[in-house]
């Protein structure tokens, strides 16, 4: 049986609500980065944890404090989801750190199916960080209808 952690971007997560239904859902149906296993191993969810956001210039010291929610419930993998492959820029240095701190523990790049490249992938995304939101400032001009 493999024990598996996800990682997810904080971005997709909490910023935008993204339940992670569709990395859930090829982690069941085995399919994506999850078709590498093989047939006869279960597949066990142990974990889903968020990146703790912009690691600032303290490198990846920062998500390596929180992967303790994975590695300490003994995962066997970490996979990095999609959308940390298509939109953080620290990815690769994260999978370096995860790996030398942890060589117990495979990191994975990858989750869900590819239905898009990261490049198509990126550009909704930055659609949906341009909307015209309003924020705190329009509440105390009274902007907000209010
Ligand atoms: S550091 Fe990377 S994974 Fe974390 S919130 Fe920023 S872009 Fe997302």
């Amino acid at each position: 049986m493999a024990r598996i952690g996800i990682v997810a971007c904080s971005n997709a997560t909490r910023e935008f609500g993204c339940p992670m239904v569709v990395c859930l859902a090829d982690l069941r149906g085995r399919k994506g980065a999850f078709s590498s296993y093989p047939k006869d191993e279960k597949l066990d969810l142990a974990g889903i944890i968020n990146c703790p956001g912009c690691p600032t210039l303290t490198g990846p010291d920062k998500l390596l404090g929180r992967i303790k929610g994975l590695t300490e419930i003994n995962v066997d993998v970490i996979h990095m989801s999609f959308c940390m492959k298509a939109l953080c820029p620290f990815t690769r240095k994260y999978m370096e750190a995860l790996n030398e701190a942890f060589p117990a523990v495979r990191v994975v790049l990858g989750t869900h199916e590819e239905h898009q490249t990261p490049e198509e992938y990126r550009q909704r995304i930055k659609k949906l960080f341009n909307q015209d939101k309003m924020n705190m400032v329009d509440v105390i001009l009274s902007r907000n209808g209010g």
